[in-house]
């Protein structure tokens, strides 16, 4: 038994992610975008902390120990820069995802409870459906709006908290397809590791990789939309007369990441949303190229932006990188290795 399970409580982590390329195809009759997209899961993990309570309600909050609580969007309307809380209520995706963990067993229970295979063998202990609630505590390292899958891995970590807290006895399969319907990242923080990513992103091919890649990662102090991020990318294409194509991954790039040979990555790396996100926020392209002149091997946004990643050749690398952005730049940079592993229990 672990500790924290003596105590009542279970604590899951959840890794942020990057994309080592992301490429975006026409916009689908549900409004998502077809992608097609490799996933690379970093050491930057959310931590959600599950405690039991008897009267049912679901709570969130967020631990004090969280490098990151609030964050600036600017408004597309007015151009006025505003501040935004993370939604502590239903909005919160560890509270959807808690409730979705809740009502799944629930509804288990009570086709076994009315249909049992065998009723001499079949008693309401072997097929548990919570009833109660639940407190959920979140630490978060992985910044807000930031294009690292940071709500995601908050969904993925709550899953498998909750999942242990009310015995689901789920594997980690089952929970990625749940955490599908929450969002299309939650499914990759579950299983990490490097994932080809298809159809809006949730259908993973894992990747069997050796090595591990050195990054280094630069949140923006101005979070982006992710779709004002696409519809932003569907506006400049419409205004170039560019026809999305079915998006396709670089077979060679796939190797690269499988066999961590960072020279071909850095040649390779790269991210469709990219214009858009620089589109919005201009100043990453100075941070890109000031991450390239203090010697990033390669350097591009992750995912819907605004945070930009860049690869170096190793540990040292990254930490001489990260220190020298924040000299000349006086931007926070994180020194990150992948792949990282996916959701686990603490
Ligand atoms: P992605 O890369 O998956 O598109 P992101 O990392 O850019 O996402 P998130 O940090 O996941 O963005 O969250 C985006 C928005 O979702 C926030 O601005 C906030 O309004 C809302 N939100 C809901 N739940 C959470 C959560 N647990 N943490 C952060 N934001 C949340």
């Amino acid at each position: 038994m672990r500790d924290s399970e003596f105590f009542g409580h279970v604590t899951a982590l959840a890794p942020g992610k990057v994309n080592l390329s992301l490429r975006v195809g026409p916009l689908r009759d549900d409004g998502y975008h077809d992608v097609a997209t490799l996933y690379f899961a970093v050491s930057l993990y959310e931590e959600v902390t599950a405690a039991p309570r008897d009267d049912g309600a679901i709570t969130v909050s967020l631990s004090h120990r969280s490098a990151f609580t609030s964050v600036d969007h600017k408004d597309p309307q007015s151009g006025r820069t505003l501040t935004a809380e993370v939604p502590l209520d239903s909005n919160n995706i560890a509270y959807r995802a808690a409730e979705l963990l809740r009502q799944t067993l629930q509804q288990r229970q009570a086709s076994v409870l009315s249909f049992p295979a065998n009723s001499s063998e079949v008693s309401s202990s072997e097929a548990p459906g919570p009833s109660g609630g639940v407190d959920l505590t979140i630490t978060k390292n992985v910044p807000i709006a930031g294009g690292m899958g940071g709500g995601s891995a908050d969904a993925a970590a709550a899953l498998l908290a909750c999942s242990a807290l009310w015995e689901a006895g789920l594997t980690k399969d089952q929970l990625a397809e749940l955490g599908a319907n929450l969002g299309a990242d939650v499914p990759f923080s579950i299983l990490g590791g490097a994932a080809v990513g298809q159809g809006a992103g949730e259908e993973l091919s894992p990747l069997l990789t050796r090595g591990e890649l050195h990054l280094v990662l630069v949140p923006a102090s101005v979070g982006l939309s992710t779709p004002q991020v696409y519809q932003t990318l569907d506006t400049l294409r419409a205004e170039a007369s560019i026809t999305a194509e079915v998006p396709e991954l670089d077979a060679d790039l796939v190797r690269a990441v499988c066999t961590s040979d960072t020279a071909q990555i850095a040649a390779l790396m790269g991210n469709e949303l990219q214009a858009a996100a620089v589109h919005l926020t201009p100043d990453l392209e100075d941070m890109m190229d000031a991450g390239m002149a203090e010697g990033a091997l390669q350097g591009i946004v992750s995912g819907s932006g605004p945070t930009v990643m860049f690869l170096v050749h190793d540990a040292a690398a990254a930490v001489q990188l990260a220190t020298r952005l924040e000299e000349s730049t006086g931007v926070w940079a994180i020194p990150v290795t992948g792949p990282a592993s996916g959701a686990r229990l603490l």
